[in-house]
């Protein structure tokens, strides 16, 4: 359930940002979502609908942008595309890849009237 808990910070940050730049209705949201992030994005994609609901951004269309993963490997030392955050390196076989992309969850920007 912790999409749940990731609604609520994207709708602190919505609600942060409106304040500042005084915005009334927020129209839309796109949220960048790491394919490593742990993140089921139906999962969210209803949270969302549940946290958003009588909030400035109840209206708002959610676009969520999937990040795929990638890394660099410890061991040869190549950049390489990462289904899972623990999967070995596919070039080599080394079982330490760092992630470097797709562990992210961001609001990428708001559309607003
Ligand atoms: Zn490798």
């Amino acid at each position: 359930m912790h999409e749940f808990f990731m609604a609520e910070s994207v709708l602190r940050i919505v609600e942060e940002s409106a304040r500042v730049h005084r915005l009334h209705r927020v129209t839309g949201i796109a949220i960048e979502v790491g394919e490593l992030a742990g993140v089921d994005r139906e999962a969210l994609r209803l949270a969302l609908r549940v946290v958003l609901t009588g909030s400035i951004a109840q209206e708002a269309r959610v676009n969520l942008v999937a990040v795929p993963g990638s890394g660099r490997c410890t061991g040869c030392g190549r950049r390489v595309a990462l289904a899972r955050r623990y999967d070995a390196c596919p070039a080599c076989g080394h079982p330490g890849v760092q992630v470097t992309r797709g562990s992210e969850l961001k609001v990428l920007e708001m559309e607003a009237s």
